[in-house]
């Protein structure tokens, strides 16, 4: 059977034929830009899917997108760094293909990667979370994908951790974890302070994870204090979460994660103050094992295995 895995962000896609160990052919990274409209996507998924299966027949498509997707049908409601509203995804790529299409979440596809593939392997209960744009996370707890009821399940960016007056989150509500410690988040907070005349050794541009890290380290305690503020609220929200799960492995990644050891000394510590010290002892917070091509490699064998329990 040959199945194509697509990873679909807000700037870009990855899509490869993957192999049912985990293998994957003819990967390819194409930037979009971003795709506001719905019907620019499919089209962009479907060019890309036609592109690396280079004339071979293909039997399903696997797609993680940065979105909230019901799980029962690929539908998304909503994908806020995409700029969507309740798209029918996967029926429309169905369609325009001609062959079944099973979508999910972007971080679900990553983490069924590293527990299929990569450094999840063997794992009882894998936690992923990653620090890009965003905050995704997901859960495998007992060789399944956790989705929940209706499949947002697993997600801890939208937790609720600062006031009523904090942040605004790109979910329309204000405080949200995502709103403190995601890419997007600090580059806008740290706008808003140098506004007010801080962080003067960041530049005139977006000012990323890595400019406030080196500000941070440079003796700038207001770069420092976002950093570490954001990294507290992810840990503790996280130190809760080792002790409603006791995973015994916690993959950490993403941008933000790798630019600034304020946020990971901040995250650790935060985890250490919320989680009881016996469930703490039992998590092994590990890094990915297959890069940028977790999400293709997932997307793919989730589809595979959808389809062959049809
Ligand atoms: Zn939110």
């Amino acid at each position: 059977m040959s199945v194509v895995g697509v990873d679909l962000g807000g700037t870009g896609l990855r899509a490869g034929v993957v192999e049912a160990d985990g293998t994957v052919r003819g990967l390819r990274a194409f930037e979009h830009g971003g795709l506001r409209k719905p019907h620019d996507a499919i089209e962009a998924v479907a060019r890309a899917v036609e592109l690396v299966a280079q004339g071979e027949p293909v039997d399903a498509v696997g797609v993680g997108v940065a979105a909230w997707v019901e799980r029962a049908t690929g539908f998304i409601t909503r994908a806020p760094n995409l700029g969507w509203v309740d798209v029918p995804f996967a029926e429309l790529l169905a369609r325009r293909l001609g062959v079944p299409v099973v979508v999910h979440n972007d971080l679900k596809a990553i983490a069924w990667g590293e527990y299929r593939f990569g450094a999840g392997v063997g794992a009882d209960t894998l936690l992923v979370v990653f620090l890009g744009t965003g905050v995704g996370s997901a859960i495998v707890a007992g060789g399944t994908l956790w989705t929940g009821a209706r499949g947002f399940g697993g997600e801890i960016g939208h937790v609720k951790v600062g006031p009523d007056d904090g942040p605004l989150c790109g979910c329309g509500r204000r405080g949200c974890l995502e709103a403190y410690v995601g890419g997007g988040a600090l580059a806008r907070r740290a706008a808003e302070a140098r506004a007010k005349g801080l962080l003067a050794k960041c530049g005139d541009g977006e000012i990323t994870a890595m400019a406030l890290e080196r500000a941070a380290r440079g003796g700038d305690p207001d770069a420092r204090t976002l950093l570490e503020q954001g990294g507290d609220l992810l840990g503790r929200t996280l130190g809760a979460m080792v002790n409603i799960l006791n995973p015994d492995v916690l993959l950490l990644g993403g941008g933000v994660w790798f630019a600034s050891d304020y946020v990971q000394d901040a995250v650790r510590e935060g985890i250490d103050f919320t989680s009881h010290p016996d469930l703490r002892k039992s998590v092994r917070i590990v890094g990915s094992a297959l890069g940028s091509s977790a999400g293709v490699r997932g997307a793919a064998d989730l589809a595979r295995r959808a389809i062959e329990r049809a």
